[in-house]
């Protein structure tokens, strides 16, 4: 049988949509490797919340739980043992060095993986496949469902360790330790679970070069121009007016980055209130209202979220159906209707170009034989077979190769001359004629095809009369005794 090779690779597959977080081997090394990694992480991110602590109170802006909750749901590889104990070093080891007593130190650290714990507990359940993808509008639901679950447990948790820790009731820590992490988890989780894989990182550098650099600017200058608009209008309604941009940046973007300028939106709009740039009118004097406002820009700003992975999940199910719609489930090759089309297209640029073009049609000789004598699935085997073949002996370039129904395939060569168009048809009857079929316990069978194929010189001929010169050709083929090239011109 064949090994792979690019021509090959390219008889496409359709994008599946289903997730799971696939079990990972990893070396001691790695393992240790992964631990430090999360140790020095979380070490980093907590001291940053440290420093936004005021007097005496729980931190302004914690990171620490929704990017440690992220990391390990979008980077299966750290979510080790290791891994866990890393999280737990970095966390003393921050308190360490900002001097917190080790028995606080100690509480804090397991108030904040009350709410990790929790939240892993629900991400990692089969049903939260979505959720952890972002993959449309259900999928973010559930995930703001799931970190608003997680935060009831860190205000649970915080409720007891609060007043140890910062003093003050029971309740107030309980209900602030709550607000800051349903805060923290839905601007910061969405944006770490949607860090772009290989896969999307080449969908991204495809879009890119398909739109022009404007186009591609003009939502994200229209989020900037809304920002500059709500410091210069203010008023309580001002926190609102990015967000037409920020679904224009959705839709055009995707999800990372609609994620990414959620969080950024929101960063923004909080410390422009603080610092007064941003005056909304409203007296923000107790800690409640401070709260409010938080929570209140942090739901607004991740509405978009919604739309763009709506939308992401749309596209990824459009493509399917393309997909499904323009090729044949069995070889990966394109259907007729498809071969018709991307076959006219290439014809009608060589024309342009006054280049000439080849068509080859291929036929499997004697097939009812193999049908008859190792049945169906063999016979589909060796289609298979052949349209591979087929794949991995052509020219370089786009492969426009149709099956064109049964055991017949066509070829459109888009710049090939009598010479080339005959040696790539030899090439491709041999490479038939010298396979074999694995039949199982040590039996293989061979097979040959014989092949038509017609030239247009300047590429004049349409695609039909190319079709019907090559079908004439392989009639011929087919009479002249079978594994055989016969090749005439197209008028
Ligand atoms: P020839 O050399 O003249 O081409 O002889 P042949 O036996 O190959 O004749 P023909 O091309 O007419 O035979 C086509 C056969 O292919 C008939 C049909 O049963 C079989 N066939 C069509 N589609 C499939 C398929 O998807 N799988 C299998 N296993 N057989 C198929
Ligand atoms: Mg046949
Ligand atoms: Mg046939």
């Amino acid at each position: 049988m064949q090994s792979m090779n690019s021509q090959r690779d390219k008889l496409s597959r359709p994008q599946k949509l289903e997730s799971s977080i696939p079990a990972v081997r990893a070396t001691p090394a790695q393992l240790l490797a992964g631990a430090a990694l999360v140790a020095a992480i979380m070490a980093a991110v907590c001291l940053f919340g440290v420093w936004t602590r005021l007097a005496g109170q729980l931190a302004v802006f914690w990171p620490a739980n929704a990017l440690l909750l992220g990391l390990f749901i979008r980077f299966p590889r750290l979510d080790t043992a290791a891994g866990w104990v890393g999280a737990c070093v970095g966390h003393l080891l921050a308190g360490y060095i900002v001097g917190d007593p080790l028995p606080i130190s100690v509480l804090l650290t397991l108030t904040n993986f009350a709410s990790v714990v929790t939240g892993y507990l629900l991400l990692a359940q089969p049903f939260a496949s979505d959720a952890r993808k972002l993959l449309g509008a259900a999928g973010v639901l559930q995930l703001l469902a799931i970190a608003a679950l997680a935060s009831v447990a860190g205000g649970l948790a915080g409720g007891v360790v609060g007043p140890v820790a910062f003093g003050g009731t029971a309740l107030e820590s309980c209900l602030a330790w709550f607000a800051s992490e349903l805060l923290n988890y839905f601007t910061i989780l969405p944006a770490v679970l949607s860090i772009p894989t290989a896969q999307h990182r080449e969908v991204a550098r495809q879009w890119r070069k398909s739109m022009p650099p404007l186009r591609r600017a003009t939502p994200l200058l229209a989020l900037l121009a809304s920002m500059a608009a709500a410091v210069l209008v203010g008023g309580p309604g001002a926190v609102a007016f990015p967000v037409p941009a920020l679904l224009w940046c959705g839709m055009r973007y995707g999800v990372f980055p609609a994620a990414v300028l959620s969080l950024l939106t929101t960063a923004w709009t909080l410390v422009a209130i603080s610092k007064g740039v941003l005056n909304t009118a409203v007296e923000i004097e107790s800690p409640a209202m401070l709260m409010s406002v938080r929570l209140g820009v942090a739901l607004i700003a991740i509405s978009p979220l919604a739309v763009a992975s709506a939308m992401a999940a749309n596209r990824i199910l459009m493509a399917q159906l393309r997909h499904m719609a323009e090729h044949d489930p069995m070889t990966g090759t394109m259907n007729r209707r498809a071969f018709a089309e991307q076959a006219g297209k290439a014809l009608r640029a060589a024309r342009a170009a006054r280049r000439s073009v080849g068509l080859l049609v291929l036929d499997i000789d004697r097939f009812k034989n193999v049908n008859d004598t190792y049945g169906h699935a063999v016979g589909d085997q060796v289609i298979v077979l052949v349209a591979n073949l087929v794949a991995d002996h052509l020219p370089e370039g786009p492969l426009l190769l149709g099956r064109l129904g049964g055991e017949e395939f066509a070829v459109l060569l888009p710049d090939a001359d009598h010479a080339r168009t005959r040696d790539v048809a030899e090439r491709v009857r041999q490479a038939c004629a010298d396979a074999a079929v694995d039949l199982g316990q040590d039996r293989t069978t061979g097979c040959t095809v014989s092949i038509g194929a017609s030239v247009s010189p300047q590429a004049e001929a349409s695609l039909d009369r190319l079709l019907q010169a090559a079908d004439r050709a392989l009639y011929e083929a087919k009479h002249g005794g079978r594994n055989r090239v016969v090749l005439t011109d197209a008028v």
